[in-house]
């Protein structure tokens, strides 16, 4: 057990998010996103700031209960209303060379019971709203970050039977765990984690693998990785040279897939919490990197909603590597949140893929990136398919097959 109290985690916690999440700089303003129930965390975000020497730090606010009363409410014909002050003030915080950070919390079931076309609808219309400053945000334009923090509805779901108030307590306690906030140095235990992350970035990237190939129960995928792929670890740095950690926490190696080579069938090991709906075990067939038929015990209509999203939804735009000994995945919970749940197995993503994952592919034309095997979509949603019974294999461009993972971990 940390001997530290709870002030000291909270306030370690908002450094981190400031120090090593945005790793924002003197001069820099700070736009941070958040709901209500953070209100503690962000005060003490915003003090870390103002030390770290931004001279303007601004919070929008939201919350479930905001989103769920549009759902409930407003009239059906209304969903695509959407604030174009919004999409500015990202903008702007981009143009005047400053950083973002998002609090990210909300219930996994909190649109269960709402129509899945208005779902996807208000997911399509953020989107295509916000894809001018999503372009920045993965072009390395700026310093951003994502943190998380317990609400009582999310915490609930994770803690089920559980008193109210020990269920936001336990989640506070994993979530100090997991991203290191519960140590006294925690800045110092970030740059080692930091560290050897990027010695396992490195050595994947020296081998420039021709495809990954998986088996696992439900599963057995070949995975063609497209020429002078990059992969990326932990901290990154801006195109003005800022280094910052987009997710906190994070475990994941990861890269981008050709989206014309997959091949096989996978099958997921967690479910997906998607536009406040769950998607559970759930398989897709993939040909020429398309996906051709899926099969899921929940959540199909909402699964089948996000492939027709646009044509890229339905191939893959992230190939992710995490050890099944992970911190998130030895906490033994779901968090039906995908900032803690890809940390803790191996995963894919549908849907875009980063333009820094082919070298050279942020000065690439779309048509360009597509032709070296990089996907284009509105969407991009993680999905879990790491065990301890996964093996992963790498061949090399000799055509030769060597092992990259067996039960989960890393071989060497
Ligand atoms: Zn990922
Ligand atoms: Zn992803």
């Amino acid at each position: 057990m940390s001997e530290l109290t709870f002030d000291r985690k909270l306030r370690n916690y908002a450094e981190l998010a400031i120090k090593m999440g945005v790793g924002l700089q003197p001069g820099q303003r700070l736009l941070v996103r958040a709901p209500v129930d953070s209100a503690p965390l962000v005060r003490l975000i915003t003090e870390a700031a103002y030390k770290a020497g931004s001279p303007l730090v601004e919070v929008l606010w939201g919350d479930d209960a905001l989103t769920l009363a549009r759902f409930n409410y407003a009239p059906r014909d209304s969903f695509e209303a959407y604030p174009d002050w919004y999409v500015s003030a990202l903008l702007e915080i981009a143009e005047c060379g400053g950083a973002v950070l998002s609090v990210l919390a909300t219930d996994p079931d909190l649109l269960k019971d709402q129509d899945p076309e208005l779902v996807a609808l208000t997911q399509k219309v953020h989107r295509t709203k916000t894809q001018p400053f999503m372009k920045k945000l993965m072009n390395d334009d700026l310093n951003w970050s994502i943190i998380s923090q317990p609400i009582p509805g999310w915490a609930a779901k994770i803690f089920p039977g559980e008193p109210p108030a020990a269920q936001m307590s336990k989640l506070w306690d994993v979530i100090f765990v997991v991203c290191r906030a519960d140590q006294p140095d925690p800045v110092a235990a970030w740059q080692a984690h930091i560290a050897h992350l990027a010695e396992r970035r490195d050595k994947l990237n020296a081998k420039q693998y021709t495809a990954l190939k998986y088996s696992a129960p439900g599963t057995d995928l070949t995975l063609g990785m497209p020429k002078h792929h990059l992969w990326h670890a932990g901290q990154k740095k801006t195109l003005g040279g800022i280094p910052f950690i987009p997710n906190i926490p994070t475990e994941e190696v990861f890269s981008a897939p050709h989206k014309d080579r997959v091949d096989g069938i996978v099958t997921s090991t967690k479910p997906l919490s998607y536009g406040g709906r769950l998607i559970d075990n759930f398989t897709l067939t993939f040909e020429q990197g398309r996906v051709v038929s899926v099969t899921a015990e929940k959540g199909e209509d909402t699964l089948k909603k996000l492939l027709e999203m646009d044509e890229g939804a339905a191939r893959l735009g992230e190939v992710a590597l995490v050890p099944h000994s992970s911190p998130i995945s030895q906490s033994g919970l779901l968090f039906f949140n995908t900032l803690f749940d890809e940390n803790a197995a191996s995963h894919l993503a549908l849907g875009k893929a980063y333009r820094f994952c082919v070298k050279g592919g942020t000065e690439m034309d779309d048509d360009r990136f597509a032709a070296v095997g990089g996907n284009n979509s509105l969407t991009h949603v993680d999905f879990m398919i790491g065990s301890k019974e996964m093996d992963i294999d790498g061949v090399t461009g000799s055509g030769h097959t060597e092992p990259l993972m067996r039960g989960g971990e890393w071989v060497d």
